[in-house]
């Protein structure tokens, strides 16, 4: 520290503030995100291992998903958490490639720290960075190949590779078609919101039985005994609107002081009651989704008419029962109708692992669609949601961006190759760091390599002759632990993964690159001055 600031140093901070400068500052950064990389690079690919999360409570965790593993960790470290952050930022955009993200951030501070080593500053490795960056987008652009909704053998293989390695192995392939058939489902106007896609999870059964719904799928039982459990050709009216008489409706003041007027006010309100139920009847609805109370006496004239009723839904669960069904919610039974209705083949309560739900399903072209995921333990169904929800991010970023890439890491041999040759063509300082980032691309075939058995450096030599020779698309295989034409082994990615992966590692990198001084308040200090005002906390003795 004495060195940086050239003799007595200046107390321009409180006490016990801790600060580091310049390499200092820079070592213990990259150190800490180099650390939360190699923490979450073993689980890479379809080989790659599975981790063990522990909380507090001793909750269980077993994961092999990048983003689920850096949410359970509780990392402290600010330039760790700018790792987190990578990954989070992957998830949002993509829901998928979080894992690569970070490891290739990771790599890129790996190999930044080597040139820094060679006392190339800082600046000049961010500005070769950036230029390598830009480079590999354009690449990316013209080596991705295109895919729409039609292509479903495309759109199944990059459900297959969105879900490999999470533990859902067995039943892979009808999965995958389930992810496919779900996006398909929900699109509307060449528009995918997944949030329509609602996926639930019981444990019990086996993966097998997972199943997609072509509707929608409610945590809740059937209000009456006396109600219909299975109702075919279904009528559907959405009411937001409590199916009671309230308290305020009818005069609060009402003093009863003899029997009859007692027996009077009660027959009063079961007429109410009754006209609201009749009004349902008459629209023609059978079932009722009513998204408040529903009363006792409103419960018996509606099982007394054979129409099925479920009380409070969630607001989220009546907007997709209105996508699915096509039904209208509305606020006021007076004015329900039979054209507010919705429709479905089949609304049945169901017990499934114990819990009753209510499955409303064979809606004709519903816009809301429900997976349901089964399995043996809680940790498998936990495991197999977390595939299917990659799954379909991943089918639906491959059909809005339109475009698809080879993977198992023969993108980033390829790209390598490309940067490399114009690293040659850029000449002076940047160039080192240009192949600087040619060689943290590397990381990802290096480390499916090693996943796999193989010796790395080895197999990224062979993958190097390969794409010399013009073999784009050759990449790791890591089931058979040798190298392989990517495309034909159906290994395709969205090239939105790839994309968002190199910008938000790119970023993140650049930003830990950049820092020279980290300053850290005191956390007592910090305690103890809460009560001074803001701006003398603030200043932080600048003066
Ligand atoms: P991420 O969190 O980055 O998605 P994954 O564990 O899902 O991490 O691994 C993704 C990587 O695994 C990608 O590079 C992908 O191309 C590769 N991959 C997936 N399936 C295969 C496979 N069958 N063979 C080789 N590589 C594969
Ligand atoms: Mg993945």
């Amino acid at each position: 520290m004495n060195g940086q600031m050239g003799g007595q140093p200046i107390l321009v901070l409180p006490e016990g503030t801790l600060r580091q400068l310049g390499k200092d500052a820079q070592k213990a950064n990259i150190a800490a995100a180099k650390a939360v990389a190699e923490t979450v690079k073993t689980t890479l690919g379809p080989r790659g291992m599975d981790k063990m999360l522990v909380d507090t409570i001793g909750d269980v965790v077993i994961t092999n998903d990048g983003a689920t593993i850096l949410d359970e960790m509780e990392i402290e470290h600010p330039a760790a958490k700018m790792m987190v952050e990578v990954a989070k930022t992957q998830e949002d955009e993509v829901g998928d490639g979080t894992t690569t993200a970070v490891v290739l951030s990771g790599e890129l501070l790996k190999t930044a720290e080597l040139l820094l080593e060679q006392n190339i500053h800082p600046t000049v490795i961010i500005k070769g960075y950036r230029m390598a960056k830009k480079k590999v987008l354009e690449a990316l652009n013209i080596l991705g190949k295109d895919v729409t909704v039609n292509d479903k053998d495309i759109l199944r293989k990059i459900a297959l590779t969105a879900m490999t390695g999470k533990g859902s192995e067995a039943a892979k392939d009808s999965l995958g078609e389930l992810a496919v058939k779900a996006v398909e489902a929900v699109m509307d106007n060449g528009k995918i919101n997944t949030e329509n896609i609602q996926i639930e999870k019981r444990q019990g059964g086996s993966i097998d039985d997972t199943e997609l719904i072509q509707g929608v799928v409610i945590d809740k039982e059937i209000v009456h005994a006396n109600m219909p459990k299975l109702i075919k050709n279904a009528k559907v009216a959405l009411i937001d609107s409590a199916l009671e008489v309230k308290e305020t409706e009818t005069d609060a003041q009402i003093r009863i002081s003899k029997p009859t007027e007692l027996k009077a006010f009660m027959e009063q309100e079961a007429e109410m009651i009754k006209d609201m139920v009749n009004k349902i009847v008459s629209s023609g609805a059978n079932v009722v989704f009513c998204q408040k109370g529903i009363d006792d006496l409103a419960q018996h004239y509606l099982a007394k008419n054979g129409i099925a009723a479920v009380r409070r839904v969630k607001k989220s669960d009546m907007d997709k029962l209105a996508k699915a069904t096509g039904a209208n919610i509305i606020t006021s039974i007076e004015e329900l109708s039979k054209e507010d209705l919705g429709e479905a083949g089949v609304v049945e309560e169901k017990k499934i692992a114990d819990e009753e739900m209510v499955i409303v399903k064979e809606c004709k072209n519903p816009k809301a669609v429900s997976i349901l995921i089964r399995g043996g333990t809680e940790h498998v169904v936990d495991e197999v949601k977390r595939a299917m929800e990659d799954a379909i991010q991943g089918v639906a970023g491959a059909i809005e961006v339109g475009k698809f890439i080879s993977g198992g890491g023969s993108a980033e041999v390829e790209l390598g190759k490309i940067l490399r040759n114009y690293a040659e063509s850029v000449g002076g300082r940047e160039q080192l760091a240009i192949n600087a980032f040619a060689d943290a691309l590397e990381v990802i075939p290096r480390t499916l390599a090693e996943s796999a058995g193989m010796d790395p450096i080895d197999a990224l030599v062979k993958l190097r002759t390969k794409h010399e020779k013009g073999e784009k698309n050759y990449g790791v295989d890591v089931v058979s632990a040798g190298i392989a034409d990517m495309i034909n082994l159906g290994v395709i990615e969205p090239l939105k993964i790839k994309t968002q992966a190199i910008k938000s590692a790119t970023e993140a990198a650049e930003m830990i690159l950049r820092i020279d001084d980290t300053i850290t308040a005191s956390k007592i200090n910090k305690g103890g001055s809460s009560s001074m005002p803001p701006s003398g906390a603030g200043m932080g003795g600048m003066m």
